[in-house]
């Protein structure tokens, strides 16, 4: 096949942690490859028998693809029944779905899942292997469980995502920022924290797990271009760094943002357009089989449907598998059902990736709405941005030495980012403290930030909240209306 000229993955024997290691599976679903003998009449497995699912078909409303583009209503009626594989009707059923399956998830729907990252990002390595999750938050609680022990640190960019932190803490695994700028993580500073990693200033030994959303970062909604990426790439090449590529946000990556009165940028004419448009993943540049990429349908699907991968070297994918085999045991069946016979039934690939075009255009649009407000209604000399890119967040700069109490000595830097956050929700809208997303959340700041989302409210919601931030930041600095 297409991998055969490429490397094989390296080995992560050195980092893996006992208890991955220690894991031997499930040895009863082992027993599930029997099944395979003919003739064999199975009393072993504890399956509910089918006839008692209480759910003969299933039925699901879903949009005409073809309307999407066009703003239009219409849609049409995806069905499951429950015999369906053995009726031939389908490649998937009630029957399989819902009863006990495999850990990495139903092999018809991993199938579509190799194939769309085979499309996408074609890892240059040839053992690579997808393995499904219940999201992304579960697939890094996964991952830290195979690579990290308590007392060790790991690395993510200086704002990131709370729960990543979050998740880590617990297992007594602490977070060392790495610098930004507007296009994201700075290889230099990762560089940098590495090689002067002082073990007795720490109190840890140097750090071999990156953490890092590359597209539209949370919250600071950054997207790393290409160079950057590979400036980072080889520094984790230096210094042995595991790469968790954590991309939710990979397909809100937007149309240009021209600013307010620019006329709209046609959108992708085709799919290939479309696929080079956007930037190329650590996993597409990963020569070595150092990263674990995270995937989630939670931001172009839905959230609550609890269905992502991760895509890995088999070493890595074998040891995830067997912690979800005892664990989550696979995202739900009938998510997986519905899910299925929507990207590959209904759309397959080429309707999926019109999908995401709509998508595309869809967060385009709002993004390009709460520019446009923000342009209209900040105080420019003391608010500052850079339109985001990709994701769903605005990170939005407040020059605090401004602030009359600030000049006169009067708060700490919390205090006054406390105080602009209550003025901001007595003026009617609802921000996200920078604070909270600091990975050293005991470290001085001397920057100030508050993200934004134009993911959910309405168009003339959003302009309205936005048009509230800008009297409350002309309140609280005592400014004229
Ligand atoms: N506990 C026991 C004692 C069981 O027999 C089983 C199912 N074989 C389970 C837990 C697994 O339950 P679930 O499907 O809810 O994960
Ligand atoms: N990772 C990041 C950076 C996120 O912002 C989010 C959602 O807020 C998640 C992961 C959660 O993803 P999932 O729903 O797949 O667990």
């Amino acid at each position: 096949t297409s991998h055969r000229h490429k490397p094989d993955a390296k080995r992560w024997d050195h980092r893996l942690t006992p208890e991955t290691l220690n894991r031997g599976g499930s040895s009863l679903k082992a027993a599930a490859a029997y099944l395979k003998t003919p003739g064999l009449i199975s009393l072993g497995g504890g399956l509910p028998s089918s006839e008692y699912f209480p759910f003969h078909e299933i039925d699901v409303k879903v949009p005409l693809l073809g309307h999407c583009a066009q703003g239009e209503e219409g849609s049409e009626v995806l069905r499951a029944g429950m015999h369906d594989m053995a009726e031939g009707k389908s490649a998937f059923d009630i029957a399989t779905a819902a009863q006990y399956g495999q850990g990495h998830g139903a092999a018809q729907f991993l199938r579509w899942i190799v194939e769309h990252t085979e499309i996408v990002h074609n890892p240059p390595y040839q053992d690579w292997s997808c393995t499904m999750t219940v999201g992304s938050t579960c697939a890094w609680d996964f991952a830290l469980r195979m690579l990290c022990q308590p007392g060790d640190w790991i690395l993510s960019e200086q704002y990131t995502f709370p729960a990543a932190v979050e998740t880590a803490a617990p297992l007594g695994v602490k977070v060392a920022g790495v610098a930004m700028d507007e296009n994201g993580m700075l290889a230099s500073s990762l560089d940098h924290v590495l090689t002067n990693w002082d073990e007795k200033v720490r109190g840890g030994p140097k750090p071999f797990v990156l953490y890092t959303v590359p597209t539209g970062q949370n919250p600071t909604g950054s997207t790393q271009p290409i160079e950057r990426r590979r400036e980072i790439y080889g520094v984790c090449q230096k210094h042995d760094l595991y790469i968790f590529e954590d991309e939710p946000y990979y397909f809100l990556q937007m149309q240009p943002y021209k600013g307010p009165d620019a006329s709209p940028i046609p959108p992708p004419a085709s799919h290939e357009e479309f696929l080079n448009s956007i930037v190329p993943s650590f996993l597409s540049i990963d020569v070595d089989g150092r990263v674990m990429r995270s995937d989630s349908f939670s931001k172009v699907i839905a959230p609550g449907s609890r269905v992502g991968w991760i895509t890995a070297s088999e070493q890595m994918c074998d040891r995830f598998r067997t912690h979800a085999d005892v664990c989550t045991q696979g995202p739900s069946g009938f998510s997986q059902l519905i899910l299925f016979k929507l990207v590959d039934e209904i759309w397959g690939h080429s309707g999926y990736l019109d999908w995401l075009i709509h998508m595309r255009l869809e967060y385009t649009r709002r993004r390009n709405v709460m520019m446009e407000s923000c342009e209209r209604y900040l105080p420019k000399d003391i608010i500052s941005w850079v339109p985001p890119m990709a994701g769903m967040f605005h990170w939005i700069q407040v020059d605090y030495t401004q602030h009359p109490k600030w000049i006169d000595g009067s708060v700490t830097m919390d205090e006054l980012e406390e105080e602009i956050f209550q003025t901001i929700i007595r003026h009617g809208t609802l921000l996200m403290k920078g604070s909270w997303f600091c990975a050293e959340r005991t470290k001085p700041r001397n920057t100030m930030f508050f993200r934004a989302t134009y993911a959910a409210a309405k168009f003339d919601q959003i302009d309205e909240a936005i048009f509230r931030l800008g009297s409350a930041i002309r309140d609280s600095f005592g400014l004229r209306k």
